[in-house]
């Protein structure tokens, strides 16, 4: 019988083999393993849409917000939903998603702190159930009840719960829970040094992700994503946090947002402000490759050491089209790492191995028999 695994190798010969132009001048790779470490459940059943209408529309009377206990969604439901993700990792060749929450949805900026946790359950279970379904295909991260000007440490229960209970590898931590205003300390005030003992002590990493803007100033996918990722890199130059957590271990999506560009920036300000070398960081700082053109890909890659780039597309998530330059999804970023001339050293580190190595996914039963090891 035919795996899954099997499957996928064969369609990637037949790939290149009917490929034109550079593709099919290359010498066949064996298969490579891929882990996606950055997608979003954004094709969700539209109770839930119904169940998070009725929870705002309760805000001003919250005896009316509906208990977590009333959202019924239906295992072939959730099948159904993630059909098309299922089907975009067979066309790309990617094994298995790291899959969280919508990003945007979170919304921690709605309602309060309770709100903030019953959509929290609701959203985290999804995945929770998701993952159980298809545990060859996917991996839990969670959100966090975080709400504006609430100490983050109503977020420990529920990640001890999404790890210990659920397995989830990590979660999404949001540096601006008010939606685009930044009025909470930064990142490294030790305001949200309770988030970090915990991901310590269960040894999961946190990903930098905002999420919707409610400022007008900032679009949310094309400025406030981009500026929080900019801005959280800016914080770790000019602090001490990594020496207060020596093992913890964060991920700033969409390639980092405009830190390797400006890397020259960076290592130029951290010098001014006698600041350790950048490369310091780098035993805790890890960046995802969501970043949608090839040029952009192929920066991010001279500039940033491959043991620090962890492959993620996004997808379905941010952009959604095709880009008419190249035919090709702009999410389509496993296509323009292939493109990138890596080592096969470098493409195992950025496909597999250092996803393993940041999430812990040795930890997760499904992984121990897929891909290298
Ligand atoms: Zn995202």
């Amino acid at each position: 019988m035919l795996t899954r695994r099997d499957w996928i190798i064969g369609s990637s010969a037949l790939a290149l083999a009917s490929a034109g132009g550079a593709l099919a001048q290359e010498a066949p790779r064996t298969k490579q393993f891929v882990i996606d470490c950055h997608g979003h459940y954004t094709t969700e059943p539209s109770e839930l849409g119904v169940y998070r209408k009725a929870q705002i529309e309760a805000l001003s009377d919250p005896a009316k917000s509906p208990p977590p206990s009333s959202l019924k969604i239906s295992d072939d439901q959730l099948r159904d939903s993630v059909q098309i993700q299922l089907r975009l990792q067979r066309e790309r060749g990617t094994d298995v998603t790291i899959f969280s929450p919508r990003a945007a949805g979170m919304s921690h900026h709605s309602g309060t702190a309770e709100t903030s946790r019953d959509w929290t359950l609701v959203c985290n279970e999804l995945i929770h159930r998701i993952c159980g379904l298809f545990p060859q295909n996917f991996i839990g991260v969670g959100q966090l009840p975080q709400s504006p000007g609430v100490r983050p440490d109503n977020c420990l229960a529920e990640m001890e719960r999404c790890v210990k209970s659920y397995g989830f590898v990590g979660f999404n931590l949001n540096p601006d829970p008010s939606g685009g205003y930044w009025r909470d300390p930064p990142l490294t005030d030790r305001w949200w040094y309770p988030v970090y003992e915990k991901l310590v002590e269960l040894d999961v990493p946190a990903m930098v992700h905002v999420s919707a803007s409610v400022n007008p100033n900032f679009h949310g996918t094309g400025a406030h994503y981009i500026a929080a990722d900019t801005t959280a890199f800016m914080q770790f130059v000019t602090s001490d946090l990594f020496k207060d957590f020596p093992t913890l271990r964060m991920i700033i999506g969409h390639g980092g947002g405009a830190v390797p560009f400006h890397w020259g920036r960076y290592r130029g300000l951290a010098q001014d402000m006698k600041r350790p070398p950048l490369e310091e960081l780098l035993h805790n700082v890890y960046f995802d490759t969501c970043v949608y053109h090839q040029a952009g890909i192929d920066l991010l890659l001279k500039i940033i050491p491959a043991d620090n780039i962890l492959f993620g597309s996004e997808m379905v998530g941010a952009v959604r089209g095709i880009d008419p330059m190249t035919g090709h999804s702009y999410d389509d970023t496993k296509r323009m790492i292939d493109a990138a001339g890596l080592s096969e050293e470098d493409r195992r580190k950025i496909f597999e191995t250092n996803a393993r190595k940041v999430y812990r996914l040795d930890r997760v039963a499904a992984l121990n028999s897929a891909g290298r090891q």
